[in-house]
C-alpha cells in the first residue's frame, strides 16, 4: 500500500461518518467550551481544530439547491460577508456556552451593540438605555443612532422602575452593560428583564466586562451582546463581536411592538422575519441580524480573526477562573494600601448593590476589572501610572495582560471634571484589568508604582 492510498482510505473512512456529528452534550462550560455546537471535525480531511475557511465564496449545488439557499430556505454558506464555516463554529459554541438559541459573529463589539438595536428600532423608535456605559456605545446612541432618528433615553442603571417610565409605545429595546465600568455596580437584569418582558420589550445585555460570570439569559434577558475582542478572545490580538440570541422573547406576539420582525419584508419574497424563520424552525431576531444587517451593512468578522476568537473560547471557563481569582488578590492588596482612599470592587460594594453582587455574579467571582481611587489625586494617578513595570498603560480590558489606565487623564479627559465626576471618575481614579500574571507579580508592581504616586 503506498502512503497515497492509505491517506485516501483514512479520508474516506473520516468522510463516512457524517458531517458536523459531535453528539456528546455536557452542561460544564468547560467542555462547552471546546466541545460546544455541532463541528467535530473537518468533514473533508479529518482535522479536528476548526480550520480557518480563508475564502470569500462558496461553490453553489444546482440550480434547484441554489434557489433555496439564496431564499435561506436549505442551511449552507453563500458569501463570507453573511456567513462561513469558521464563523458558524465559533457562533454555535459561543450560543452554546451563553445558554442561548444561536449566535451571530461580527466585525466588532461596535457592531454587536449598533446591530442589536437596528434589528429592532428604526426612524422614529427609540430605546431605553442604562447610562452607565462604555464610551463608544454612548457615542453610538447619543449621536450615530441619534442621526438615523432613533432615540437613546438614558436612565440611572440602579433604578429598575426608570425603566418603565421612559417607555412608551415606540419603545423597541432595553440595553445595559452587565458590570458597567468604573462604578462596578451589577446591573439589575432581572428586574429589568421582567419589567421589559410585561410591556413587550426585550432586553439586550452588553456583558463583555463578565462572560460566564454572569448569565444574562437566566435572568430573563432576551439577548446578550458581546465586544468579543476582550476576555472572549483573550489575548489581545483580534476585534471582533458576537450577538446571543435567548431564543424565547415571544416576537410574533408582539407585533406592533416589533414591526421589523412582523411586517412583510420586501427583500425576502415579502415575508416577515417571524415567517421566514418558522420555515426553517429558526430564530427570528438572530436570522434578520444576519439575512439584513450583515447583508447590507457587512461588519463581517474575517475567517483568520474568528479562528482567533475560538481559540480563546476553548479556554475561556480556565482563564475567567485565574482572571477572577487574581483580581481578588489585587483588590485586597489595595484594600489595605495607606495611599488609597477607596477600592471599587463588586467584594466590597454595601447595600442593593451588594446584594445584586451576589444575586448575579456566580463562583464567587466579581469579574477582573478593579478600580481605585488615590489619596494624592489627578497627580498621583499620573505618576503611579509611570511608574508601572508589569501592567501596560493602555484603553482595553479582558487581555491576557495586566492593564492600567487614569481615565481622567486619558479616556474621561475631554470630560468637564463636573462630567467626570457623574459618570463615577474622580481624579485619583484608576482602573485595572487584572489579567493572567502571577498574583505576587502584580502586587509587587503595584507596590513599587504606588510608593512613586
Ligand atoms: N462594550 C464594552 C463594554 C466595551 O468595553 C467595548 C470596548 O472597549 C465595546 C463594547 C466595543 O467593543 P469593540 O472594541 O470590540 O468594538
Amino acid at each position: 500500500m503506498t502512503i497515497q492510498q492509505s491517506t485516501d482510505e483514512i479520508l474516506q473512512s473520516v468522510q463516512q461518518q457524517p458531517a458536523g456529528t459531535a453528539t456528546f452534550k455536557s452542561v460544564h462550560p468547560e467542555t462547552q467550551a471546546i466541545h460546544g455546537g455541532s463541528f467535530r471535525f473537518d468533514p473533508t480531511t479529518g482535522a479536528v481544530a476548526v480550520p480557518i475557511y480563508q475564502t470569500t465564496s462558496f461553490q453553489l449545488p444546482g440550480t434547484d439547491g441554489a434557489d433555496k439557499l439564496f431564499a435561506l430556505e436549505a442551511p449552507g454558506h453563500l458569501y463570507t460577508r453573511v456567513s462561513n464555516p469558521t464563523q458558524d463554529a465559533f457562533e454555535q459554541r459561543l450560543a452554546e456556552l451563553e445558554g442561548g438559541a444561536a449566535a451571530l459573529a461580527v466585525s466588532s463589539g461596535q457592531a454587536a451593540s449598533a446591530f442589536a438595536i437596528l434589528n429592532l428600532a428604526r426612524s422614529g423608535d427609540n430605546i431605553v438605555s442604562a447610562a452607565g456605559l462604555y464610551g463608544g456605545t454612548w457615542a453610538l446612541f447619543a449621536a450615530t443612532l441619534k442621526n438615523f432618528g432613533i432615540e437613546t433615553r438614558f436612565v440611572d442603571g440602579n433604578d429598575p422602575e426608570a425603566f418603565a417610565r421612559a417607555t412608551d409605545d415606540r419603545t423597541r429595546a432595553y440595553y445595559a452593560e452587565s458590570l458597567p465600568n468604573p462604578k462596578l455596580e451589577v446591573f439589575p437584569i432581572g428586574e429589568v428583564a421582567a419589567i421589559g418582558r410585561k410591556l413587550g420589550i426585550p432586553l439586550i445585555i452588553d456583558n463583555t466586562a463578565a462572560p460566564l460570570t454572569i448569565k444574562p439569559l437566566e435572568h430573563g434577558a432576551a439577548i446578550v451582546v458581546y465586544s468579543a475582542t476582550k476576555y472572549i478572545g483573550g489575548h489581545g490580538t483580534s476585534i471582533g463581536g458576537a450577538i446571543v440570541d435567548g431564543g424565547n422573547f415571544p416576537w410574533a406576539d408582539l407585533a406592533d411592538r416589533h414591526p421589523q420582525l412582523n411586517e412583510p419584508d420586501p427583500s425576502y419574497q415579502g415575508k416577515t422575519w417571524i415567517e421566514k424563520a418558522d420555515a426553517i424552525s429558526f430564530f427570528p431576531y438572530i436570522l434578520r441580524a444576519r439575512a439584513v444587517l450583515l447583508r447590507d451593512i457587512g461588519a463581517a468578522i474575517s475567517p483568520q480573526n474568528v479562528f482567533q476568537l475560538i481559540q480563546g473560547l476553548e479556554t475561556l471557563p480556565l482563564r475567567l477562573r485565574q482572571h477572577n481569582e487574581n483580581a481578588i488578590k489585587v483588590a485586597e492588596f489595595l484594600q489595605k494600601h495607606p495611599k488609597v482612599s477607596n477600592v471599587i470592587f463588586p467584594k466590597f460594594q454595601t447595600g442593593k448593590a451588594a446584594e445584586r453582587a451576589k444575586t448575579y455574579l456566580k463562583n464567587g467571582a466579581y469579574g477582573a476589572l478593579v478600580g481605585f481611587e488615590l489619596k494624592s489625586g489627578r497627580d498621583a494617578g499620573r505618576r503611579f501610572i509611570d511608574s508601572l513595570q508589569l501592567f501596560y498603560h493602555l484603553a482595553n480590558i479582558g487581555d491576557a495582560r495586566s492593564l492600567a489606565i487614569h481615565p481622567s487623564t486619558t479616556t474621561h479627559s475631554q470630560l468637564s471634571v463636573e462630567d467626570q465626576l457623574k459618570s463615577g471618575v474622580t481624579p485619583g481614579y484608576v482602573r485595572l484589568s487584572i489579567g493572567l500574571e502571577h498574583p505576587d507579580d502584580l502586587i509587587a508592581d503595584l507596590t513599587q508604582a504606588l510608593e512613586n504616586a
